[in-house]
């Protein structure tokens, strides 16, 4: 009686991928730093048992082999004597989220949150952030230092949109460019009042040219709304409802075609200057209709929809603390959103975390002057867990539009969104089934308030591989010093 070989199981893509994949440029990239902390130094990470999420493949039964900063390998029973073993049996392994949407430095200094929200942010799964930076200056002065801040305070690796406000700003797109690794910057066709100005069409037309003349890993990410649409609306309802504190009247003051002007004509401006556009936080049924409509003709428009848009809406009783720009809609506008990330309309999502506290957010009870902004990267992932089954969206579907989309948009694939052999170690290990209540401490920002508080979420990071470093909340502090984030320029 032979005995029965016993294959390992890999999936058959992943054969062709162990000999093929790491491209020359991935071999050539070095470790920041070597791990010194579980495990020691040039010791191997086992992550056993666990069920592996791949974007675009699938789910598969697979070990995770990590030596220094990368994952070395993935398999079946995999085994090293030497390695720190850990099983997650049971458990999702995931790859790393990247949220492409924060701000920081907004309503505190940068110092501070550089530290809180990136540790908000990896303490609940999310390992990479892209990074806005805004003001109507020269970048040219402050990127050195703040690409420093990021590398030295940092628990998140980081990627920097810029904001383009000014003439001067415009003119140095291509020394941010080539200098600093910069491919994406950021326009805003509807301003926030009393913090960003709105642009014109001829503004928005020389970016364009700008951005695009950089060549095709180059992108344009752009806010979308009408201005005057909504200053029409705003100056009507306000007129009516000087007092208002109603988060529909806010909704009202915002249309939802205003979203969808702004996306066709920024679409159609696209076509005459060839630029990529990527549109964030769609936010209406509208805007995805639009979106489906011209993502068949025209291939370098990509869309964002941000997580609150997606987990909450105007039915569920909200408060100024959830006023937000675009606003919260209806539970129709939110179906819309999910059924855009099935058919592949909408392409990634963000939190557009702007961390504040609830006294800087009810520093007025009038709606109207309350301002805009919300800390959500650490709220990020569990709420998407708790809602897409729900919603229709498989798992597999949801984890790709969080790591491996916004890996492709912004240069960062294969080196990050993804688990495959050559790619950062950055996983977070997931339990489906962990019921948990949403609260300022499991959100762990510098804000005193989360969204969704108080609400059981399902689904949960239970721990998270960060540079090869398996973090806790218990052992984030201590492994503080052990590893470096990195700064990830991209060209
Ligand atoms: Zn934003």
């Amino acid at each position: 009686m032979g005995e029965e070989k016993k294959t390992p199981f890999i999936p058959d893509f992943f054969r062709q991928i162990r000999s093929t994949f790491v491209p020359e440029w991935l071999k050539a990239v070095k470790p920041a730093t070597a791990p010194s902390v579980s495990p020691s130094r040039g010791q191997a990470l086992l992550v056993k048992g666990g069920h592996c999420v791949i974007p675009h493949k699938g789910i598969f039964p697979l070990d995770v082999k990590i030596q220094g900063t990368k994952i070395d390998s993935i398999g079946e029973n995999l085994s090293d004597p030497h390695a720190l073993t850990v099983e997650v049996r049971g458990n999702y392994v995931i790859p790393g989220v990247i949220d492409p949407h924060v701000h920081l430095g907004i309503f505190t200094d940068f110092d501070t949150e550089i530290v809180t929200e990136t540790r908000s942010a990896l303490l609940n799964g999310v390992t990479t952030l892209g990074l806005y930076l805004g003001g109507e200056d020269s970048y040219l002065g402050k990127l050195d230092e703040i690409i420093a801040k990021i590398e030295k305070r940092s628990f998140c690796d980081v990627f920097i949109h810029l904001v383009i406000l000014s003439r001067r700003q415009l003119e140095e797109v291509p020394v941010y460019y080539s200098r600093y690794g910069i491919t994406s910057f950021k326009t805003y066709m509807c301003g926030i009042p009393g913090l960003i100005p709105e642009v014109e069409d001829d503004f928005l037309l020389d970016l364009m040219e700008k951005v695009s003349s950089l060549g095709p890993s180059a992108i344009l990410n752009i806010h979308a709304e009408n201005y005057r649409i909504v200053q029409r609306a705003t100056e009507k309802l306000k007129k009516a409802e000087p007092l208002s504190e109603s988060l529909a009247e806010w909704e009202r003051s915002h249309p939802a075609f205003a979203e969808a002007e702004a996306i066709q004509r920024a679409a159609f401006l696209s076509k005459e200057t060839g630029v990529r556009i990527y549109f964030v936080h769609v936010s209406s049924g509208k805007g995805i209709q639009s979106a489906r409509d011209l993502k068949q003709k025209n291939k370098n428009l990509f869309f964002e929809t941000s997580s609150p848009y997606l987990t909450l809406n105007l039915e569920q009783d909200l408060d100024l603390l959830y006023k937000m720009v675009p606003p919260i809609r209806s539970r129709e506008d939110q179906k819309a959103l999910w059924d855009g990330l099935a058919d592949d309309t909408v392409d990634t999502i963000g939190s557009d975390h702007t961390p504040m506290s609830s006294g800087q957010k009810k520093a007025s009870v009038n709606l109207w002057d309350v301002p805009p902004g919300y800390p959500a990267v650490g709220t990020h992932l569990p709420s998407l867990l708790d809602r897409a089954a729900g919603n229709g969206l498989p798992l597999a579907r949801l984890i790709e539009k969080m790591s491996a989309s916004p890996a492709k948009i912004f240069g960062l694939y294969p080196w990050k969104g993804t688990l495959l052999p050559g790619s950062d170690a950055d996983l977070v290990i997931v339990d489906p089934n962990l019921k948990k209540e949403a609260t300022p401490q499991t959100a762990a920002s510098r804000s005193d308030y989360c969204l969704h508080q108080g609400r059981m979420l399902r689904g949960w990071p239970v721990a998270v591989i960060k540079s090869g470093q398996w973090l806790t909340p218990d052992s984030l502090e201590r492994a503080r010093d052990s590893f470096r984030a990195k700064y990830l320029r991209r060209i």
